[in-house]
């Protein structure tokens, strides 16, 4: 049978057949040195001439089947994957844009991360394919993602991550019935022995862009968005950015629609990541990469060695796309002004891109009636500890009304 999609080398163009499982180029991958990012992530590609007959509608309906690695939409967990909400912000602080704000809300997603839009793509793959167990290395949300997707597949996920990992993302894993396998190294230590667990006992992959689908499950996001503007592109999406796969398939998903004729230009991209783990926008254009080891409070975009570095810096040089880093302050104001002003409670890596973006408009580079969007990519709720210095649970108060004015006393 021939495949619907075909993977390309990002690195040497290379094609190579989809048929057996492969992660990344071979010749690419051989000449990988130690403490670079990876070489030889592979691109899906599929057949856009042929697809290029139906119209995005078209595509739409089929749940955009022609553009995944996944036959029947049956084989995606029983969830509500992705289709997460788009809100309309019109004001910030009292003050009204002059500007559209839309906060793409992927918490909302069942393990309340970005995450599951890969995890549920590479599970699909894996039910249809036969392959029962799964297994992962993560800061957090990747392994707590595919073990709730697992949970829903019944299959097997095994899970590697730093023992730092915040607890609320350990416990998810835990109760998802997931092996959760805590390395007391941090995350290239985890991914590390992922991948020679892989081997030695014959699992299935998910690491973030080792295996191609986590691009391709990612890059649905585009598709969401280029429906819910009622087929237009935004101006400007800011994307956290810590491996460098969230915004790889953000590029992804509007470069599909682009080689399709749907859309005819791509938006303008801006890679956000924390100025204390700053590894992927500091190194575009360098000859040589250099890392500086990372200790951000936003955990999820805390990175030393992008995995997906080369693609995603090759996006934003293509399409002309920006960067921009914030500081753990930022990152914790703008998580409380997200909270505050729209009711959406985020982590800190989902912050940062909401900090990226108050950073554009503070300093007025965010032109009038430009249509913008801001991914949140998980939930508040997974790092309670992180906001902890913003505020202070205040002590009991007797159980009388005289006590509960005192308290209120100044308040309201
Ligand atoms: C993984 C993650 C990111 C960053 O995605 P990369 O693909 O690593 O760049 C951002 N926010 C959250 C909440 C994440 O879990």
């Amino acid at each position: 049978m021939t495949s619907k999609f075909t993977y390309q080398c990002s690195d040497c163009g290379k094609l190579i057949p989809a048929g057996e499982i492969v992660y990344l180029c071979p010749d690419c991958s051989a000449k990988q040195s130690p403490d670079q990012p990876p070489l030889g992530v592979l691109k899906v590609i599929y057949d856009y001439r042929t697809l290029s007959e139906l119209s995005f509608r078209e595509l739409e309906e089929n749940n955009f089947l022609h553009l995944l690695p996944v036959n029947d939409r049956k084989s995606f967990p029983n969830l509500r994957v992705g289709q997460t909400p788009l809100y309309k912000i019109n004001s910030i602080n009292g003050q009204s844009n002059d500007f559209e704000l839309y906060l793409k809300d992927d918490s909302q997603n069942p393990s309340f991360s970005f995450k599951d839009r890969a995890s549920a793509v590479v599970s699909a793959f894996a039910k249809e394919n036969g392959i029962d167990t799964i297994v992962a290395a993560s800061t957090g949300n990747a392994g707590s993602s595919l073990a709730g997707m697992c949970a829903a597949q019944g299959q097997k996920a095994v899970i590697f991550v730093p023992s730092t990992a915040p607890k609320a993302k350990l416990t998810q894993i835990m109760m998802y019935g997931a092996t959760l396998v805590p390395v007391a190294g941090n995350y290239d230590k985890a991914f590390d022995l992922s991948i020679e667990a892989t081997k030695r006992f014959g699992w299935y992959n998910r690491n973030t862009a080792f295996n191609p689908f986590t691009i391709e499950g990612k890059k649905t996001v585009s598709f969401e968005l280029y429906s819910q503007l009622k087929e237009q592109i935004p101006d400007y999406v800011f994307v956290p950015v810590g491996d460098g796969v969230i915004i790889s398939g953000v590029y992804k998903g509007f470069e599909d629609l682009l080689e399709l004729g749907i859309i005819e230009k791509m938006p303008i991209i801006i890679a956000v990541q924390a100025a204390r783990s700053s590894n992927l926008v500091d190194n575009i254009g360098k000859e040589e990469f250099v890392s500086t080891p990372s200790n951000t409070i936003a955990d999820s975009i805390s990175v030393d060695i992008p995995r997906n570095f080369h693609m995603a810096a090759g996006y934003i040089t293509k399409y002309h796309g920006q960067t921009i880093t914030v500081s753990d302050d930022d990152i914790l104001t703008a998580s409380s002004i997200l909270a505050k002003n729209t009711g959406i409670f985020t982590e800190p890596a989902a912050a940062a891109a909401f900090a990226g973006f108050l950073d554009y408009k503070n300093r007025y580079l965010i032109p009038k009636a430009s249509t913008n969007v801001v991914l949140l990519t998980g939930s508040g709720l997974k790092d309670l500890n992180a906001v902890q210095s913003l505020f202070e649970i205040p002590l009991p108060v007797s159980p009388d009304m005289h006590s509960v004015e005192q308290f209120l006393n100044g308040k309201i």
